[in-house]
């Protein structure tokens, strides 16, 4: 079993960020990364300061190349099991029976987007099917676009849609909105279509329309839907961190959890991170990382210096 300082269990914006700051920090660092960010089916990531419009493959492959030049190391895998040992720290299992020791961990395995079980949306994910406005709003940005019904915050949802557009649709199904919702949606120029959304029109590879289960259909050229959100956090309920009622991880200062030793980083507790988000998250918890290592090494260090002058 192999043994490092950090074990870093994620490789996307926030886990190569933070094994950036901990290799330069001259800690033994691995990364350990299934390899499959949440942006992974965009063409092109927006809103990263100086890397707007960059791939997102080609953000994280520079990523990885940063941190293997300052002796970081990068396993292809995901982390099935971790336990934490009583020195402290903690051992981990990956999928390919593979075992590695580490006294920290920081967990960034980031979350998973449920959509409303409709026909053809998954297949048009991050081309004309959209969930975030701010990453890619700008490129559809005064077309005829459509927000479609996942729960009651759709409404506050398409209402920041609205933004990007003076042609907004929101589907809601019948009986969903309350007299203030359609007031509000009205005042503001967002058009209201009731029923059920059967599947969408696909013409050239390109989004035509929003047809209803009663045979009406709509024009769009885009429509944006807010996801569910469920983060990875087997791993931290399996250490015994202290989770919220809806699955998300407490987090104290700098992503530290309830468990000494662990931290977080990304969206796997922030839904809300866009990928400049998750990578500051990541710098920030390799820091504190670092911090907590140097103090458990003062605190050791006289008993050491008293072993080494016992004859
Ligand atoms: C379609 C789409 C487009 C987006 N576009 C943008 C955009 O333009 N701009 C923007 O700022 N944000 C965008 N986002 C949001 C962006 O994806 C997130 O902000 C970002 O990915 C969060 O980074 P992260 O490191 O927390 O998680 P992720 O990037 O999801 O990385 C998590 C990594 O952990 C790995 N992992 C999971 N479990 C394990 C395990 N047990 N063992 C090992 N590895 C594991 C995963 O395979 C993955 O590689 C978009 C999201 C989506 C869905």
């Amino acid at each position: 079993m192999s043994s490092h300082d950090i074990l870093v269990v994620g490789g996307g914006a926030a886990g190569l960020s933070a094994a950036l700051v901990l290799s330069r920090a001259r800690r033994d660092v691995v990364v350990v990364d299934a390899g499959n960010p949440r942006n992974a089916p965009a063409a092109h990531m927006h809103g990263f300061l100086s890397r707007d419009g960059m791939p997102p493959a080609e953000l994280l492959a520079t990523g990885r190349t940063e941190v293997t030049e300052y002796g970081g190391t990068i396993i292809g895998g995901a982390v099935h099991e971790l336990v934490a040992t009583d020195r402290p720290g903690f051992h981990a299992l990956l999928d390919d029976g593979q075992q590695l020791a580490a006294r920290r961990v920081l967990i960034t395995t980031g979350l998973r987007d449920d959509l409303p079980a409709i026909s053809g949306l998954t297949d048009r994910w991050a081309k004309d099917v959209l969930h975030c406005p701010y990453c890619h709003g700008w490129e559809v940005r005064d077309q005829p676009l459509g927000v479609l019904w996942n729960g009651p915050d759709t409404v506050r949802y398409a209402h920041i849609v609205r933004q990007w557009t003076d042609d907004l649709v929101l589907f809601a199904p019948a009986g969903a909105l309350g007299s203030q919702d359609r007031s509000q949606l009205t005042a503001r120029s967002i058009d209201i279509v009731e029923g059920d959304v059967d599947h969408l029109v696909i013409e050239d590879d390109a989004l035509h329309a929003v047809a209803l289960s009663d045979g009406r259909s709509m024009a769009r050229h885009a429509v944006f839907v807010p996801p569910h959100l469920t983060p990875h956090s087997e791993l931290l309920a399996g250490l015994g961190c202290e989770i919220d009622d809806q699955g998300w991880v407490i987090t104290g200062p700098h992503g530290a959890t309830s468990v000494p030793g662990v931290w977080v980083a990304g969206n796997v507790a922030n839904p809300k991170a866009q990928v400049i988000t998750a990578a500051g998250e990541g710098s920030a918890a390799a820091i504190a990382i670092n911090t907590d290592l140097v103090e458990a090494d003062i605190g050791a260090a006289p008993d050491e210096i008293k072993d080494s002058l016992t004859p």
